[in-house]
């Protein structure tokens, strides 16, 4: 036990998912050959949604996700300041502002009430979408975000990079996948590694919308269709119809996330029992993330929150256990600092939860012994800090 590093997160690389990589790239295609369709195709059915478009990383994802929802220059989107960068950059890569409303304390998602009130506190027509984040895995609670976009007339770009395989039920209780595309217009996730399904990089915007879809389509390459090809053009013909980007994904990228998208609902099943365990271990003790009734978190991440959380960093890091922090909030960013936000908004919530969050190891393959070992040193910790 006392060598082995154990981190927040980590892949799971089985010989089937290096035998599919390998079929795969002694196949004809590397690039733009079936497993992506395949792909697609599979996740698409897995998330319950009408459409998926894989790319090559979530930020490309959520990249083409705002310009097809038609975001430009000047608009404005609101956000969470709890997430990774790329939730509010998107906006930024076509000129757009990035407003930020503050979380709930106790979910550590965008606050509803929060960005109701910001909304109502501009003129109709002032921001254009809101990009809420299922965060940690914890799905947003959509319907309710739907009823306040639609009252004036937003988009919702779902960011569900935390959360394949999460859901919630809603008021009529029907289970909503995330990134089911019921609710939101369209939906965002990544396959990195420490995410819950690895493709190296990779990325799937999701969406029930047809023509947000044939929009991803031509944004992800190029801008380029063969769509309008009549009988008298010869077989080159291609159109180059808007200004897009090269942000494909590769077919052996495709084929090991076939493999992995496979064990997901079972991986997601174990991040259950990990978490279970934890809280447990935790009740009335250490204050987590709350989960609201009807709701299955994905856990891609297991957030704790304590007082002394830069001693409980680095005592654990002493022992080896990789705990990391999600996030420091964008806003707080150097970068988001320097172009100016919403200053006069008041996100003390997203700053107080930053004081004391840290995420514990959370991936389907740790292993029972690790987790009372992680479990023990935080006991310790608490113990000799009393
Ligand atoms: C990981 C992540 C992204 C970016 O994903 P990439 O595939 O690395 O580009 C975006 N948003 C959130 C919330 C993420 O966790």
């Amino acid at each position: 036990m006392e060598n082995k590093i154990i981190p927040y997160g980590r892949q799971d690389i089985t010989d089937e998912d290096v035998r599919v990589v390998i079929e795969t790239l002694k196949s004809d295609f590397l690039t733009q050959g079936p497993k992506i369709k395949e792909f697609e195709e599979k996740f698409a059915k897995s998330v319950n949604s009408k459409y998926a478009v894989a790319v090559n990383n979530a930020t490309a994802g959520l990249h083409i996700g705002v310009m097809a929802l038609g975001l430009q220059e000047g608009d404005r989107v609101i956000t969470t300041p709890i997430t990774f960068a790329a939730s509010a950059n998107c906006a930024r890569f076509v000129g757009a502002e990035v407003w930020f409303a503050d979380i709930d304390r106790d979910t550590y998602l965008l606050s509803l009430e929060k960005t109701k009130e910001l909304i109502e506190s501009k003129p109709k027509g002032f921001f254009k979408g809101i990009i809420p984040v299922d965060f940690a895995g914890l799905p947003v609670d959509l319907e309710a975000f739907r009823k306040l976009a639609d009252e004036h007339g937003l988009w919702i770009l779902e960011d569900a990079c935390h959360a394949p395989g999460g859901y919630f039920m809603d008021s009529k209780n029907q289970k909503q996948f995330c990134g089911n595309g019921v609710y939101a217009d369209a939906a965002v996730f990544s396959f990195h590694p420490v995410k819950h399904i690895a493709c190296g990089e990779g990325g799937m915007v999701t969406t029930n919308s047809d023509e947000v879809y044939k929009k991803l389509l031509l944004l992800r390459s190029h801008g380029i269709t063969k769509d309008n090809m009549s009988e008298n053009q010869g077989g080159w013909f291609y159109e180059m119809q808007t200004l897009g980007y090269n942000y494909r994904i590769t077919d052996f990228q495709a084929a090991l996330g076939i493999s992995q998208l496979a064990r997901n609902e079972k991986g997601v099943e174990k991040r259950n029992e990990i978490a279970q365990k934890y809280k447990k271990a935790f009740e009335g003790k250490i204050t987590f993330q709350s989960l609201p009734d009807k709701f299955l978190n994905a856990h891609h991440l297991f957030v704790i929150e304590v007082e002394d959380r830069k001693g409980l960093y680095d005592y654990l890091h002493q022992n080896k256990i990789y705990a990391q922090i999600h996030y420091i909030p964008v806003h707080q960013l150097p970068y988001y600092r320097e172009i100016g936000y919403n200053n006069d908004t008041d996100l003390s919530k997203a700053e107080d939860y930053y004081s004391k969050c840290i995420s514990l190891p959370m991936y389907p393959t740790l292993t029972a012994e690790e987790q009372e070992f992680v479990i023990d040193k935080i006991n310790l910790f608490y113990s000799n800090n009393l």
